[in-house]
Parts: structure tokens; C-alpha cells; sequence
């Protein structure tokens, strides 16, 4: 008989060992086309030493690596990351952009199904047995000067050219979880599309629907994003992947949809007066046609208006889905699109603004570096979303820090001066620290 396994060792796939032991193997595994013999420093060392100084949130790659190993026989890149030797920085920038991006996609998918087999995706589930997903388009890279042949381009009239980058990103998220777990990204650059024409959000986010199907064949998948995609052409495209959606949808973008449910003698309505005295109020049709098309996709219709104490309208917004609303699922479907904010809030902001330098250039390259640099920031992230999810001890160290960039910025001092034999040893010296901070506060 299988014995079921504890909460301890369900949480064991989620330890900063084994996160850290699957993204080794999948570096190992990614082929090397260098010429070996001529190589001084592993493609593991060099893509895992640029992960590392991501995880510490630090701003620059040399400055960390010159710290780490400063006068030191031994360092922190080797116990707790397992990297052999240390290439200078021009050197690790150099594989990094030789890197296929594409190769990190296994270890997206293995976290997801580490969380998954650790029952931390449970709560995520906004209806039964379905995952939302949303998504949204961010740029990473902007630049007049430094730019690659992947680079998107704008021409301005004085004639100068602005060259940038951005990605098609995903992630899972619930409105009642604060972390959110990002999915491997689309790039949105020139040399992905094989198009004369420049690639776009949109031409991405197609892409995006097609990778996540063959990722997560058989999760139940709600994808939620903005009024760009409540587009014929794209509802067509997540229903054809057997996925569902709630699409933001204003009414100026769907007028004849608006036209279609004016002529209803009244909507079937909900209204709920919450406990800090404001009204939800739901109204909603099924089965309504999307654009004046003779092909145009039938959705569902929802209208949600949040009116406060006061009696002044807060808050305001329609979707469509192709869920059949009723009034049980209109409270929980409206408040599933309205969590779409998350990815904006919880991601991106995060990304940009709480330490993770997502704007600050690591290096440009000349094929993959700029992206690259983008995903192995997003899975220092999503190792430290996990943390936040999983790991009571991060839980109570965080909330004893004011912000995530504090608790960082206590870490990199510590591997400075400290060399930690794993990272049960840094983080109970960082929890150490911290109770006698407070003590010396105490007897102050
Ligand atoms: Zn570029």
C-alpha cells in the first residue's frame, strides 16, 4: 500500500534545494555549442551564476560576482548554487546570449507541477477544476542606441528610431491569494514570427494560448486579459484549444453587441450589499453575438457596478466569457476579471519596482541576452513566490522585514561576510539576526 505522503515532505519539492537541483539539471541538459576544450567555464556555471545574482536582487552582475568570491578559497555561487567556477561577467554574458530561450521552458513547467504535487494550486482554482491564467504585454527594453536584429522598432519623424523588447506574459493567479505563479512568456520581437511585418501583443498572445495548451494539456484553463483580446480571432482561438476565458470587454470597442443587448426588455440582475455597507450589482445576458459578423462568436455578458457607502459608483466594468452565467457564478466571475489587475500589480510592478531591476539593462547582446536576462529575473520570482507560499519560516522572516527589497538587501550583506554551507544555514542566520535586532531594540 502507498503510504500518503506528510505535508513535510510534499513542501521537500518546493525547498530551495530542490528548486535550485531543477534548474541545474535542466541547465545541464541544454546544449552546449561551444567549442569544448576551449570552454573555461560550464554553461550550468555561467547561466546559474546570472540566476544567482537575480535571486539576491542584485543590480549588477559583476559587482556581485567580485563580492562573492572576494579573497575567499570558498563561496556562496558554489555551496548553495553549485557553481563550479565563475565566469567574469563579459564571458557570462557572452553564453547567456547563445542560450535558447526556449530551453528554460522545462523548468516552468516543473515548478508548476512541483506546486501542483505539493497541493499548493488547490486554492487557485476559481471554479471547479479551473485555473485562471491571465495575461498581458510588457517591455523590458528600450533603448535609441543599443538594440539587436530582434528588436522591435519605431520610427519617430525627427528620425530617430526607439528599439525595444517585450514579452507576452502569463501567470496563474486567484483573487484571494496574494502570490501570483508566472507561465513561461512569449517573447514579443521580430525574429520569432519569420513576418516581414513587426510582431505585436496580440500576434504573442496567440503563440502564448498554443505553448500553454502543450504545457498544461490537461488543466482546466480560464484565460483572462484586457479589452485587446475580446476579439473574434482570439475567443475563436482559446475555444479551438479547449480552454475558457472572460475577456474585458468596453462597450465603445463592442457597440453592436451593446445595440444587441439594449433591446432586451431588462437584464437578469443580482445585487449584494457587503458588510462595509457598499452594492455589487450584476446584470448579464447569455448567447449574445459578439461583433455584426455573420460568424461572430455567441458570448455571455456581464455588467458589474460597485456603489459605495455613500451611494457613488466606484467602480465599473463589463466582460464577456463563454461560461454560462448564472446568478450563482456572476459574483465569482466578475471578481475573476476584475483580479486581472494582479498581473500588472503583482508581477510586473514587483518585477520593476520591488528589487528584481527588471527595466535596468544586464546587457543587450546579439541574439538572446536581453531575454534571457528577463527569464531568469522572472525565476528568481517565482522562487521566491513559492517561498512566499509554501515556507513558514520566509513567511515569518518576510513579515518581520518592511519590504521584500530590505530582506534582500540583509541577504547580499550576509553573503558578503558569511559563507553558508546550505540555505537552511543562511536563513536560519538571517532569522537569528533579526531576533537579536530586536532583543538589542528591547533592552535599549
Ligand atoms: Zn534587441
Amino acid at each position: 500500500m502507498r503510504s500518503i505522503p506528510s505535508a513535510h515532505s510534499q513542501k521537500k519539492h518546493l525547498s530551495f534545494d530542490a528548486l535550485r537541483s531543477t534548474l541545474s539539471h535542466c541547465l545541464t541538459t541544454i546544449p552546449d555549442s561551444r567549442v569544448q576544450g576551449r570552454c573555461q567555464h560550464s554553461l550550468h556555471d555561467a547561466m546559474m551564476s546570472a540566476f544567482a545574482c537575480m535571486f539576491f536582487q542584485d543590480s549588477s552582475i559583476a559587482e556581485f560576482q567580485r563580492q562573492v568570491q572576494e579573497g575567499k578559497n570558498n563561496n556562496n555561487l558554489h555551496t548553495l548554487f553549485d557553481v563550479q567556477t565563475i565566469p567574469k561577467d563579459t564571458q557570462l554574458r557572452d553564453v547567456v546570449d547563445n542560450v535558447s530561450s526556449e530551453a528554460l521552458r522545462p523548468v516552468f513547467k516543473a515548478y508548476f507541477h512541483q506546486l501542483q504535487r505539493a497541493k499548493q494550486l488547490e486554492p487557485f482554482q476559481v471554479l471547479p477544476n479551473l485555473y485562471m491564467c491571465a495575461i498581458d504585454g510588457v517591455y523590458h527594453h528600450s533603448s535609441e542606441q543599443v538594440h539587436c536584429e530582434q528588436c522591435l522598432t519605431k520610427k519617430h519623424r525627427n528620425g530617430s528610431v526607439t528599439y525595444s523588447h517585450g514579452v507576452l506574459q502569463g501567470a496563474f493567479m486567484h483573487p484571494e491569494q496574494r502570490q501570483v505563479i508566472p507561465v513561461m512568456p512569449e517573447p514579443i520581437a521580430n525574429s520569432e514570427t519569420g513576418y516581414q511585418k513587426q510582431d505585436c501583443e496580440i500576434n504573442a498572445a496567440k503563440r502564448f494560448i498554443a505553448h500553454l495548451k502543450r504545457d498544461h494539456p490537461r488543466l482546466g484553463i480560464l484565460i483572462t486579459g484586457d479589452g485587446l483580446f475580446s476579439k473574434a480571432p482570439m475567443v475563436n482561438l482559446v475555444l479551438e484549444h479547449n480552454m475558457h476565458f472572460v475577456f474585458v470587454a468596453k462597450p465603445d470597442d463592442h457597440k453592436y453587441m451593446m445595440q444587441w443587448i439594449a433591446n432586451y426588455d431588462g437584464l437578469p440582475e443580482l445585487s449584494v450589499n457587503d458588510l462595509r455597507g457598499r452594492v455589487h450589482r450584476y446584470s448579464y445576458q447569455n448567447q449574445v453575438p459578439l461583433s455584426a459578423k455573420e460568424d461572430a462568436p455567441l458570448v455571455n455578458y456581464i455588467h458589474y457596478e460597485l456603489t459605495n457607502e455613500k451611494g457613488k459608483v466606484t467602480y465599473r466594468n463589463s466582460w464577456v466569457t463563454d461560461i454560462v452565467i448564472d446568478k450563482h457564478n456572476v459574483a465569482r466571475l466578475a471578481k475573476a476579471g476584475r483580479c486581472r489587475w494582479k498581473i500588472e500589480n503583482e508581477c510586473f510592478n514587483t518585477l520593476k519596482n520591488q528589487g528584481y531591476h527588471l527595466n535596468h539593462n544586464f546587457g543587450h547582446g546579439k541574439k538572446n541576452l536581453s531575454h534571457n536576462m528577463y527569464l531568469l529575473t522572472l525565476l528568481a520570482f517565482f522562487f521566491h513566490q513559492i517561498f512566499e507560499l509554501s515556507d513558514p519560516d520566509y513567511q515569518l522572516c518576510r513579515k518581520s522585514y518592511v519590504n521584500k527589497m530590505a530582506l534582500w538587501e540583509t541577504f547580499r550583506t550576509l553573503i558578503i561576510y558569511f559563507i553558508f554551507d546550505s540555505w537552511n544555514d543562511a536563513f536560519s542566520k538571517l532569522l537569528e539576526g533579526r531576533a537579536n535586532a530586536k532583543v538589542h531594540q528591547k533592552n535599549k
